[in-house]
């Protein structure tokens, strides 16, 4: 296929240092933008001040350069562009209300709807037509259509078609919550759709939110981009790496050598290339092409 440009990025929220598990969503994002001749920009994602870590993004951007990953233009944070996110606010109008719906009583009016492996919690629409009396404003929630279904699909480049009925899998959404910081929904979306993000290149934990912001770019009038969820690294109890299950970090000022073999190496491996190679420079030179390799591969080599 013909790009004419090709805008990717890595979007990590600051909640640790880097470890095997956003490393290989790193390298994914950092090398479909090399093979692409394409630019690879780095936002750093702390609209959740609960779970930032003072330091962490200093610490993740030195750990991309420690690996030979330099990103284009200047790094965003988004806690810097709350402007933007109250903005798309006032453009989605009617269709924001406030609910005033506690994390429990949905759960509870959950446990009424038979027959559903409640994984996620289903907003009921509550609050859709007014507070209920005596409820205060919490949350801000973004309607989703009720008929016909809202049906969103994709075709994701890894993992084939995708598609998931935002209106009874996951209902009206929050886009500002209750504590007062913006969902991660909206502001990846506003954020994407601010930076021409062509390309999203990310780990599969994130493709039951992509028809979520499939919906928020049709409401917003941006752009549909193309994505690819590659599979995440999990530990020996089959939990996705993260800080809550106690992935580690991989980089503590070691050589490069041991970057290149504790960190890049295995990374790669995840991901389905044997890159060989005795310096980092060298890695990245043979792992371009074997990124292409794994693309012819996939179902939409995209
Ligand atoms: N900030 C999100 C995370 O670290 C990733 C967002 C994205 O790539 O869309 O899980």
């Amino acid at each position: 296929t013909q790009r004419t440009q090709y805008i990717g990025r890595f979007a990590p929220s600051p909640t640790g240092p880097l470890h095997i598990g956003s490393l290989v969503a790193a390298m994914a994002s950092y090398l479909d933008a090399k093979v692409h001749h394409g630019q690879w920009l780095v936002r750093i994602e702390d609209v959740d001040g609960d779970r930032n870590v003072a330091g962490a993004d200093q610490h993740i951007l030195a750990s991309l350069q420690r690996c030979g990953m330099h990103w284009d233009g200047e790094v965003t944070w988004q806690s810097r562009r709350t402007g933007l996110y109250e903005q798309a606010l006032q453009q989605l109008g009617e269709l924001i209300y406030p609910c005033g719906c506690s994390r429990k009583e949905i759960a509870d009016s959950q446990l009424s709807l038979t027959g559903r492996q409640a994984q996620a919690l289903i907003y009921p629409g509550t609050c859709r037509h007014g507070l209920a009396p005596g409820k205060s404003a919490r949350a801000l929630r973004l309607k989703v259509p009720q008929s016909p279904h809202c049906v969103l699909h994709f075709d994701d480049r890894w993992a084939g078609h995708v598609s998931q009925d935002l209106t009874d899998d996951v209902g009206d959404f929050v886009v500002k919550r209750a504590d007062g910081f913006w969902a991660y929904q909206l502001a990846v979306v506003v954020d994407d759709g601010d930076q021409g993000i062509t390309d999203i290149v990310r780990g599969a934990d994130l493709l039951d939110s992509t028809p979520r912001q499939l919906y928020l770019q049709q409401v917003l009038n941006l752009p549909r981009p193309a994505y690819l969820h590659v599979p995440v690294v999990v530990n020996e109890l089959g939990e996705k790496l993260s800080k809550q299950t106690g992935a580690q970090a991989f980089d503590h000022g070691a050589e490069p050598q041991q970057l290149l073999q504790d960190a890049l190496q295995p990374a790669a491996r995840f991901l389905g290339m044997d890159v060989r190679a005795d310096s980092i420079a060298a890695f990245w030179q043979v792992a371009v092409p074997a990124w292409e390799q794994v693309l012819r591969n996939l179902p939409n080599p995209g």
